[in-house]
């Protein structure tokens, strides 16, 4: 597919559409539709935003390539003035008292937010069923789930309901339902997009990134929203990805995959029958292809689950209904912090809360989150070794297609381990890109940090090749 974004720019100077008219055809497929994507529509503030851009094209000013351009975004960034509920009982009424720098970036160039996106609470799941909107449906099957947690969000890029939108990745979130939809999404590497203004689970792997329906307008739409932030010290300033640098495919040589991953006994046939024959075609393209060693799936799912707890354990601790959230009062401000966060987490959000506070109180926490920690390193300098003998690493993005919606719910465990092939590569804060192509739920593609131009490269000459 071709990029969306450059035919509608086209159309809109070339005043074969208006801006509003653009807007307003999305905002009347995005209301009725019954995948539950939606969590709030931010129509008014949409419409205003054409408004202005038709005024600009009609006084003959030259507009930007994202000007005018319809996105989602996923309801945990904070838009001002936008209600940010997180899915959650306890953030039902909030209201975003500022705006968040990577969504800010894409207001500055033009583009015009129409939806706030269902998704997993917080966060918190793999689904999107953890969520008081209503479980996301998945676009190509609506007797199965969306994925998770940015559910809404690779639902409406797939269903064209949005040109484009921002979801947020912590262990999988952009990847999973980009995978089961059928879409791209890139987890860029940690740190190239500020996550100031977006709502943290776990702020040592949150990840900002774009959905989109092809490669191009990501590379559009990430290069808009990266760069250092004063408000968020963990961000770098990142070189801009040319178009021209996604055809320079001489600059990689050779590729790898996880032997293990292929081997779990948990993998889809499919899956991985489908996964090999694409390894068979990038050979046959002259790639060197290296099996490399990684750790265990339970190892990566286990660390990942008790860093990611740990954190927003703590992140979530200022959601007492004082400062932010619903309060239900009860006798005393003890009772009242406990009845508030009882009756407005959801269960998936208090199973992470308690199992968070668990690994992180003493006692405990020297055996299980240090050692997570621990292991977190080992993971880091593993990537490091691939990395100094392969360009690329492709794996699938999940061990299995969508299961239907209500099954998972029943079995937390079973849910987590569906992220073992993408909790990795957040531990490591590597770029990571889904695309919809080799298998049933896509492939992902993996490069060093700070390669993210790279893993576009390569997703651009797969794209070609398959
Ligand atoms: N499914 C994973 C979790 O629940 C990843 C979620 C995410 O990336 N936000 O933690």
């Amino acid at each position: 597919m071709d990029s969306q974004i450059e035919k509608l720019h086209q159309q809109l100077v070339d005043q074969d559409i208006s801006c509003k008219s653009l807007v307003q055809e999305k905002l009347d497929v995005l209301k009725p539709n019954t995948h539950n994507t939606v969590n709030t529509l931010l129509d008014k503030m949409a419409l205003d935003l054409a408004e202005k851009v038709d005024a600009k094209i009609a006084s003959g000013e030259p507009i930007g390539l994202l000007e005018g351009i319809p996105f989602g975004v996923k309801d945990v960034y904070m838009v001002q003035g936008t209600k940010t509920t997180a899915s959650s009982n306890l953030l039902k009424h909030y209201t975003s008292a500022y705006t968040a720098t990577a969504i800010q970036k894409l207001l500055d160039a033009g583009a015009i937010p129409i939806v706030k996106e269902n998704c997993d609470s917080f966060g918190h799941g793999s689904s999107s069923e953890n969520t008081i909107f209503g479980a996301v449906k998945n676009a190509i099957n609506p007797n199965l789930v969306a994925g998770g947690s940015s559910g809404g969000s690779a639902v409406n890029v797939a269903k064209d309901y949005t040109v484009f939108s921002i979801g947020g990745d912590t262990g999988g979130s952009i990847r999973q339902p980009a995978g089961y939809n059928s879409v791209y999404g890139l987890k860029p590497t940690y740190g190239r997009i500020s996550r100031y203004g977006l709502m943290a689970y776990a702020s040592s792997t949150d990840c900002v990134g774009p959905i989109a329906r092809s490669l191009e307008d990501i590379r559009i739409v990430l290069n808009t929203m990266s760069g250092k932030d004063p408000k968020d010290q963990t961000t770098y300033a990142s070189v801009p990805i040319s178009k021209e640098s996604l055809s320079h495919i001489k600059t990689i040589k050779a590729v790898g995959y996880f032997k293990n991953f292929i081997e779990n006994k948990a993998i889809d046939p499919k899956i991985k029958s489908d996964f090999l024959m694409t390894i068979e075609k990038i050979k046959a393209n002259g790639f060197e292809v290296k099996p490399l060693d990684f750790f265990e799936s339970e190892t990566l799912v286990s660390t990942y689950y008790t860093l990611a707890m740990a954190e927003t354990a703590s992140n979530l601790s200022r959601l007492d209904g004082t400062n932010y959230g619903s309060r239900v009062e009860a006798e005393n401000l003890k009772e009242t912090y406990s009845v508030t966060r009882s009756q407005n987490f959801s269960e998936e959000t208090k199973r992470r809360i308690v199992g968070g506070n668990q690994v992180l109180s003493q006692g405990f926490s020297d055996e299980i989150y240090l050692k997570a920690l621990a292991i977190r390193d080992q993971i880091s300098e593993n990537f490091e070794n691939d990395f100094s003998s392969v360009d690329i690493i492709i794996s699938p993005v999940t061990p299995n297609t969508p299961p239907q919606i209500g099954s998972s719910l029943k079995d937390p465990l079973a849910m987590y381990l569906s992220d073992a092939f993408t909790v990795g590569f957040s531990l490591g804060q590597l770029p990571t890109l889904t695309v919809p192509l080799g298998t049933a739920t896509g492939l992902q593609i993996t490069a060093a940090k700070d390669k993210d131009g790279l893993v576009l490269t390569f997703a651009n000459f797969l794209k070609d090749m398959m």
